[in-house]
């Protein structure tokens, strides 16, 4: 058997709740309240994740960061629409320049993985992608900010994106002469490994940019052995391998899971960067982990791992010039 392309694994993506549940070989009692939960934001999980769940497990930890549940309608104080300020640093469209040195663009709108606790639920992309002509006048801004050494590619997931695109921006990136650094910020090689093409790779790792890449991930099991050869193949081709998670509640909220993440995150060439509390999205609110269990969670690491698979505990915060280390 062959396995399918990216793309195809994209347009097979399940979307029904009836569907994941029997799968999963779950009640499909779960499957009324999940039908009432992604009316707000959609289901959308590829197979091949869903098969590094449990089956018969409705507390996987994978599971739980798809699965829409009832808990997400509620309204709780303190959660809301744009939690990080990003509608306020949007200087153009596609464009979100909040640090120093570094842009972030907005390549595309969708993912390959709705994430329930994403602040993407509630944050306008679709609207936001300048789509292929429009990428001149955010070309310009680069071009008149010399303090801007890093293009950062965002989303959504920019590996949504086609590689054909992607190559093109790339390069007119790379004639901008101030630019040095090139990152990429994505769920895809974890979701859908496949999408580590070869294209990839020559487009990626081909110019003159120093080529980085931050995967997210939020747990060991979501690293299976088409993840691991995809970042062996991205680490081969020079590429610096980093990730980042969210801290969740009921996915990663303890000592143990953070220590196998790192360890496993090792194990396929990728350092932990940053660990982030969560940005306090409308529909999350069941997944906050409070900040004083983060400090603890994140002593408890410390105190088990060489300094290297440590990764920041951090924070958003409206207005800053970086993310907040939490201590
Ligand atoms: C996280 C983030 C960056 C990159 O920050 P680093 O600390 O360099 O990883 C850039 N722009 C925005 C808007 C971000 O949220
Ligand atoms: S932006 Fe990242 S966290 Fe949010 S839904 Fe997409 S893949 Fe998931």
């Amino acid at each position: 058997m062959t396995t399918a392309t990216w793309q195809q694994q994209l347009r097979d993506c399940i979307t029904q709740p009836s569907e994941l549940i029997e799968l999963l070989g779950l009640s499909q009692e779960l499957s009324v309240q999940a039908q009432a939960a992604l009316k707000q934001f959609p289901l959308r999980v590829p197979h091949s994740f869903v098969a590094r769940m449990k089956k018969g497990d409705a507390n996987d930890p994978l599971l739980r960061q798809v699965l829409p549940i009832a808990a997400e309608l509620e309204d709780v104080e303190g959660f809301t629409g744009d939690p990080v300020g990003d509608l306020q640093a949007n200087k153009l469209p596609g464009l979100i320049h909040k640090y120093h040195g570094r842009v972030l663009l907005t390549v595309a709108g969708a993912c390959g993985v709705n994430c329930r606790y994403c602040f993407r639920r509630e944050f306008p992309y679709a609207d936001n992608n300048p789509g292929r002509k429009g990428w001149q006048p955010v070309l310009d801004y680069f071009a008149a900010d010399n303090s801007i050494e890093e293009v950062i590619y965002s989303g959504g997931d920019p590996l949504i994106a086609n590689d054909k695109q992607l190559a093109e921006l790339t390069q007119q990136i790379a004639d901008i002469k101030h630019i040095k650094r090139l990152r990429i910020h994505t769920r895809m090689p974890i979701v859908i490994p496949e999408r580590v093409t070869d294209e990839l790779l020559q487009w990626f790792t081909g110019s003159r940019l120093q080529p980085i890449m931050v995967v997210h991930c939020n747990h060991a099991n979501e690293i299976g052995t088409n993840v691991k050869a995809a970042m062996e193949s991205l680490k081969q081709a020079g590429v610096t391998l980093l990730n980042q998670s969210v801290l969740l509640q009921g996915v990663n909220d303890s000592a143990e899971a953070l220590v196998n993440l790192s360890q496993a995150l090792f194990d396929a060439d990728i350092l932990p960067y940053y660990l982030h509390l969560l940005d306090k999205v409308k529909g999350a609110a069941h997944f906050d982990v409070p900040k004083a269990q983060g400090v603890e969670l994140s002593k408890a690491i410390a105190n088990k791992l060489p300094g290297y698979l440590v990764p920041k505990l951090v924070r958003e915060q409206e207005g800053e010039l970086s993310k907040i280390i939490v201590r």
